[in-house]
């Protein structure tokens, strides 16, 4: 936890979220422990958030052999790619037993979006209240889904609303 470049860029990022309770603090360094116990490799970076540094990890990985992100946190799904072998196992639902496996074709059914690109910009038009992200007024999840078929790419999108073009 703490700040991170994120913070930087804009000051409302996540300025909501409650503070970590004392319960949950203690445990974190406790379970550090625990886990390069069990012989599992541990990286945090000062000022980078998780998703950052696992982001690059799989940047670095991706298509030289298969990648499994392993999180409960919907922002990774913007890291799925079958051509690179990407995908994400989302236990928010099923917990680890359970887990989704999600890919380009799980994204398809969920959200109507093809790739994980596709979802980043989905998740840039609609915004994400719980971590002080606004997103563009009046559209939501499926408002986005729907002109990102349409027109290809958030780029696209921007260069259609410039141009007048009606949706
Ligand atoms: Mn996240
Ligand atoms: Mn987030």
């Amino acid at each position: 936890s703490g700040k991170t470049f994120r913070n930087d860029l804009d000051p409302q990022y996540k300025a909501n979220r409650p503070t970590m309770p004392d319960e949950l603090r203690q445990q974190i360094e406790p379970l550090k422990a625990i886990v390069q116990g069990l012989g599992v490799k541990l990286l945090s970076i000062q000022g980078v958030e998780a998703d950052d540094v696992i982001g690059t990890l799989v940047e670095r990985t991706a298509g030289r052999r298969p990648v499994e992100v392993v999180t409960g946190d919907r922002d990774l799904f913007q890291l799925v790619d079958d051509a690179a072998g990407v995908s994400v196992l989302y236990t928010a639902r099923g917990g680890v037993r359970d887990a989704d496996l999600v890919d380009e074709s799980w994204l398809v059914q969920k959200y109507g979006l093809a790739s994980g690109r596709a979802y980043a910009e989905m998740a840039v038009l609609r915004g994400d209240p719980s971590d002080g992200l606004p997103g563009v007024q009046g559209i939501g999840e499926k408002t986005a889904a729907t002109l990102l078929e349409n027109f290809g790419s958030l780029e696209s999108i921007v260069k259609a609303a410039k141009a007048g073009v009606k949706t």
